[in-house]
């Protein structure tokens, strides 16, 4: 049986020559042999045991012959720290997403400090924006919707694992939270992809295009969110969206023609991409 090292090295080299990420080698070791970043660090001129190496190989097989995503392979990946479970139902969460949560706490302490707020999480797929807030604030009450029951049932595991307190409710956009009165904090990252704009196979052939496309200009559901949100909203509110760099333009347009007296913010993600719009209604 080949060492840490080796089984490391010899398939990281085996997915580069067929085009795939060395990195993703490195976290079906992890995943696999139960080790953290640093444990297998201290652990690699140890021998692998061979059933152990075979559920590995079989898993890098999968993502380089197969071309699956690793977190279909995993069946989870990490957000804000926390691990969540998914499969083809659901939007694999993405880093940028865990920038909103934090942009979203922050305007959520100045606009509210410790009170009580109650949040709607919009299409909530794996419900990695709604669990998370609840666990990072334990003033917030969250509710969250989608029109997908896979989804949801993606979503209700995660909650229940991680012991989060969240409310799910099966339906499209706002209409099932319409009568389970009203919110302080609205968040979204609806899907956006234009329907007919390029989108790499990994994403194209293994997640739900019902979480990734959003009309001709993929901003449908921003239009659909944003004519109904204030019958759901309290006076004072804030509404955060994660969007396509290229769109920050037409959302701060949508924003101000559907919302009136509010301060619009938006900022860059950690790849410098304009990536997400917080409207403050103080
Ligand atoms: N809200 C979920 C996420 O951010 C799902 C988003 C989606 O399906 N478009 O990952």
């Amino acid at each position: 049986m080949p060492t840490y090292q080796e089984a490391l090295s010899i398939n990281e080299q085996y997915a580069l020559d067929n085009d795939k990420e060395p990195t993703a080698v490195r976290i079906l070791l992890m995943h696999f042999s139960g080790l953290s970043g640093a444990e297998l660090l201290a652990r690699m001129q140890d021998m692998m045991q061979a059933d152990m190496y075979q559920r590995f190989r079989n898993a890098v097989d999968a993502y380089v012959i197969e071309h699956k995503p690793t977190q279909h392979i995993t069946e989870c990946e990490h957000f804000y720290g926390y691990r969540f479970g998914v499969n083809e139902n659901v939007l694999i969460p993405r880093f940028e997403t865990e920038e909103l949560i934090g942009y979203l706490l922050d305007y959520k302490a100045e606009l509210f400090g410790d009170t009580p707020v109650r949040v709607a999480d919009i299409g909530t797929g794996s419900g990695c924006l709604a669990i998370t807030l609840a666990l990072e604030d334990e003033n917030i009450e969250a509710h969250a919707t989608d029109i997908s029951e896979p989804a949801l049932k993606v979503a209700r595991q995660n909650s229940e694992n991680l012991g989060a307190n969240v409310t799910f409710h099966a339906g499209d956009m706002l209409a099932p939270l319409q009568g389970q009165g009203t919110f302080d904090i609205l968040v979204s990252n609806p899907p956006y992809i234009p329907n007919h704009e390029h989108v790499e196979a990994l994403v194209k052939n293994h997640e739900p295009h019902i979480a990734l496309f959003g009309g001709e200009d993929g901003l449908d559901y921003y239009r659909a969110i944003l004519r109904q949100a204030e019958s759901i909203m309290n006076g004072r509110y804030i509404i955060a969206f994660e969007h396509a760099y290229d769109k920050a333009k037409e959302i701060r347009k949508l924003c101000k023609k559907y919302l009136k007296n509010t301060r619009i913010i938006q900022k860059k993600d950690m790849q410098g991409k304009d990536r997400m719009t917080f409207v403050l209604r103080p």
